[in-house]
């Protein structure tokens, strides 16, 4: 093993000022938008003069600004971050069969909590209907875009270049080949030995950036929240209440009830410090709707407060960000219905079927980024045979209903990591159980 202990006490990682300092961010941020937004609306000054200026400077500078900031800070530690910790992860594993026992449980367990997010998302949509009775708007349209198809994802995982994939910031590529990077280090030997020292001590540096950088955490979240709410405001909630209200139900009802009773089930691990200590992180993924930014703060808590090992955390966190995307299913498997019950369209079991398994598969090949989740849809909508352009139906309150299941996607990956982690014994009881 690497001389970093498992889940070794954080030096800095995200002590509970900082965790509220940002919930205090994000709620000022929500706060500032929405008076914004009806400020904006309601045109106060007949010349217009207050609007744009706040428009132009407010929203469109320095919350932009700070938030575009904030965003390219956590983006920068993330293909670093996974090549360094997967490979010291990798290359600490003393039986290298490990790795396959580890993968095969931690993509098992994905799978698995995919597929119960969309059926239960689907079972909610049949039983509260709540597309039903709604009047089509005339000019419905909704241009998809490609989705990547089955054989391309699968080929794609493989890395022929592994500079261009860190250029690309392919999140599986970039798994493969620190993997196998690791896994060389353990057959060459001293050479791989001292290397791994290095790797250690810089995995110890990148993690160090990641607590720096948290510090402007209040901040970025505040620009984040504050623009999203000036510029889309909570009104397209009210037109599609049912919609919104059924997703978010199921959000918070896997949130809440499924990962808890997963986690006291299967590895009898406390779900109320699992959740408390992902305050944090869960602020994160809201604010950014990006499960691939938040990857850096994900992999920090579930390591230094959670106290998973960084040969379990390194593989199953970046791999969770891009291929567990539990949150999205939900908001797919609701969509679904809701589109089918608005065009009055009977959907027959198979077809529910078919939408688990697209829903789950779609999940696969694609990142965890803002509005991926509506790609994946187009995806499943096609393959029941359902209009495309229902997607039109939903997109208005899609960015806020976005921040909520991001939130619930990387509460997945790391709810999966300890999981595995507990049944590897590479749990620190300590660490977790910790203030
Ligand atoms: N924004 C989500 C994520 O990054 C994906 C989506 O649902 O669109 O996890």
């Amino acid at each position: 093993m690497a001389d970093e202990a498992a889940g070794a006490p954080a030096e800095g990682g995200p002590r509970s000022g900082l965790t509220q300092r940002i919930l205090l961010g994000m709620a000022a941020g929500l706060v500032v938008g929405v008076a914004l937004n009806l400020l904006l609306g309601h045109g106060l000054d007949p010349a217009g003069e207050v609007s744009s200026f706040l428009r132009g400077f407010l929203v469109g500078g320095i919350f932009e600004v700070g938030g575009a900031v904030f965003m390219a800070s956590l983006k920068l530690l993330v293909v670093p971050l996974v090549f360094v910790s997967l490979v010291c992860g990798t290359a600490s594993l003393d039986d290298i069969s490990r790795l396959g026992r580890i993968g095969g449980k931690t993509i098992g367990l994905y799978l698995l909590t995919t597929a119960a997010a969309i059926s239960l998302a689907l079972f909610a949509a049949m039983l509260i209907r709540p597309g039903e009775g709604l009047g089509l708007p005339p000019d419905l349209s909704y241009a998809a875009r490609p989705a990547p198809g089955l054989v391309e994802t699968v080929t794609n995982i493989f890395p022929s270049n592994p500079v261009k994939a860190m250029a690309e910031g392919n999140m599986l590529q970039i798994i493969v080949f620190s993997g196998l990077f690791g896994f060389a280090m353990t057959l060459a030997g001293s050479p791989g030995r001292r290397l791994l020292d290095i790797f250690a001590d810089l995995n110890r540096v990148i993690l160090r950036l990641v607590t720096v950088l948290m510090e402007i955490a209040p901040y970025g979240v505040f620009c984040l929240i504050a623009k999203i709410f000036a510029l889309q405001g909570l009104g397209a909630i009210a037109q599609m209440a049912w919609y919104f209200g059924v997703v978010l139900g199921v959000l918070l009802l896997h949130a809440f009830a499924v990962y808890p009773a997963l986690l006291l089930g299967l590895a009898r691990l406390s779900p109320l410090v699992f959740l408390r200590k992902m305050r944090a992180a869960i602020g994160f993924a809201f604010s950014t709707a990006s499960s691939n930014a938040t990857l850096p703060v994900t992999l920090e808590t579930v390591e230094h407060r959670l106290g998973v090992h960084n040969s379990v955390a390194s593989f199953t966190i970046p791999l969770g960000a891009t291929i567990n995307m539990d949150g999205t299913a939900i908001m797919q498997g609701v969509a679904t219905g809701f589109i089918a019950q608005a065009y009055g369209i009977e959907l027959a079991p198979v077809d529910y079927l078919a939408v688990v398994l697209t829903a789950t598969l779609a999940s696969i090949g694609t990142a965890g980024v803002p509005g991926v989740g509506l790609i994946m849809l187009a995806m499943v909508l096609e393959q029941v045979n359902l209009p495309v352009e229902g997607i039109g139906l939903i997109i208005g309150v899609d960015r806020l209903l976005d921040m909520v299941r991001t939130g619930v996607n990387i509460t997945g990956d790391a709810a999966v990591s300890c999981i595995v982690a507990r049944s590897e014994g590479e749990l620190s009881e300590e660490v977790f159980a910790a203030p």
